[in-house]
């Protein structure tokens, strides 16, 4: 446990904790049976104040910092990653961004939303446009004084369970010429022209849907665009800025379930007896135990870091995909090497392990792949625009034919 939080995130901790080994973990194992979105935990939340938290104070929100939401998801995701998730999408994501970039109005109506429970979706994957987003198809046509929405999207969290969508797309002007990508809000429901496709069988995460959503003469009016394009790489560099505090999120989820699976196999590596003494006498499971003990340190320093980083609003590019990077990967091998510590138990569905691992195993692809990332850092490191990166090279930027 870090020394240098202040007394009111400690008392924030405290509170999400409490919230997390009650309610939250008698829970968990029926959200991820039932494949239900949670709405009960929601309803915690809001109750706990822990939705909405990094909203300003004008908005209706608590003006918290990152590393304030950071401590609750932790403490949430420890025992059910799903409610960790809730925690990210309603105070970094798509609501951050809409805090960042949106008109006085936008702001008041994503706030109003928030906290009233929504959890927006962010939607800017598609089948052809994965790692790769800036080659998304989604169009949005100026015709008149309004935009016309067409394209497909798919792996949206929250497809079908949010209401407010924060939408991607190559924005086109009434001469057709493409102005780069820009953001738009829509809401379900409400919006003609948005529906749910299909919801993905997913592996773990089970109790947040991921939907496949189409859009077809979606019209928006102006005053529903949030990121405008401004110009072919700034929008796309807007979404990429506010991503920063979603990954940070991603990579507090991932910490969260590590450290949940991480005591369990602690508590039990002592009640447990075989060979007549506790099986943590063994020193193949202390070293066990004391190399996930060094992982989680070292990605909750990691975390941290990244979550108190940056100078514009949002968390540093850098810090945040090395943060993601490693804390999703050493998760992945600690909450392994906890199941391994409850032998067949572990492996069984009365207990949380197999749910922890398969939950856990995301935290690699979703929000920028552990590779993609990789190129982040990188190219950061290294100062350079790598070829296998959106901007690459190419003749004009690296002076070669
Ligand atoms: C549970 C879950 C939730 C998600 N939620 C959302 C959401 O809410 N909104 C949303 O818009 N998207 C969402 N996504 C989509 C996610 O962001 C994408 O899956 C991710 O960006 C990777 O895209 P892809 O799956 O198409 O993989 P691809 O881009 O096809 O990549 C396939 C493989 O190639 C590697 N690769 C690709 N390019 C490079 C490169 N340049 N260098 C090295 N390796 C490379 C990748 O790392 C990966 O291993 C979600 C995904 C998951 C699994």
């Amino acid at each position: 446990m870090p020394l240098d939080l202040s007394a009111d995130q400690k008392t924030l901790q405290a509170r999400a904790l409490e919230l997390a080994r009650g309610p939250i973990t008698a829970r968990a194992a029926e959200v991820d049976r039932s494949e239900q979105y949670p709405w009960d935990n929601v309803a915690l939340l809001k109750e706990a104040g822990l939705l909405g938290m990094t909203i300003p104070t004008r908005h209706g929100g608590q003006g918290k910092s990152w590393l304030d939401a950071v401590l609750v998801i932790e403490a949430l995701s420890s025992a059910c990653a799903v409610t960790g998730r809730i925690a990210v999408e309603t105070n970094m994501g798509a609501i951050s961004a809409v805090m960042a970039y949106g008109s006085e109005d936008q702001k008041r109506l994503a706030a109003d939303l928030v906290l009233s429970g929504d959890k927006p979706a962010i939607c800017i994957t598609e089948p052809g446009a994965g790692s790769d987003a800036n080659a998304m198809t989604t169009r949005a046509d100026r015709r008149g004084n309004r935009f016309v929405v067409n394209g497909r999207k798919h792996w949206i969290t929250g497809g079908g369970v949010s209401r407010l969508h924060l939408i991607f797309a190559h924005v086109f002007d009434a001469q057709g010429n493409d102005e780069g990508i820009g953001g738009f809000l829509a809401i379900r429901d409400e919006t003609p022209g948005l529906s749910i496709v299909k919801r993905e069988p997913t592996m773990g995460l089970r109790g947040i849907p991921e939907a496949e959503i189409a859009f077809e003469d979606m019209e928006l009016p102006p005053s529903a665009l949030v990121m405008p394009p401004r110009g072919l790489k700034k929008g796309f560099a807007d979404l990429m800025n506010a991503y920063n505090s979603q990954r940070v999120g991603a990579a507090t989820v991932a910490l969260g379930i590590a450290q949940g699976a991480y005591q369990l196999a602690l508590d039990w590596s002592e009640k447990r007896e075989q060979f007549g003494r506790p099986i943590n006498e063994f020193q193949g499971l202390q070293w066990k135990l004391a190399d996930m003990s060094i992982r989680l340190a070292a990605s909750q320093a990691l975390v941290y870091k990244a979550a108190r980083s940056g100078s514009d609003g949002f968390p540093d590019m850098l810090m945040a995909a090395q943060a993601k990077v490693f804390t999703a990967e050493a998760a992945i091998q600690t909450v392994n090497d906890a199941l391994q510590v409850f032998g067949a138990r572990g492996y069984s569905r009365e207990l949380p392990l197999e749910r922890m691992a398969r939950d856990v195993r995301m935290f690699t692809i979703g929000g920028g792949t552990a590779e993609v990332l990789r190129n982040v850092v990188a190219g950061a490191i290294l100062g350079k625009k790598l070829p296998q990166t959106r901007d690459g090279w190419t003749a004009a930027t690296s002076g070669r034919d």
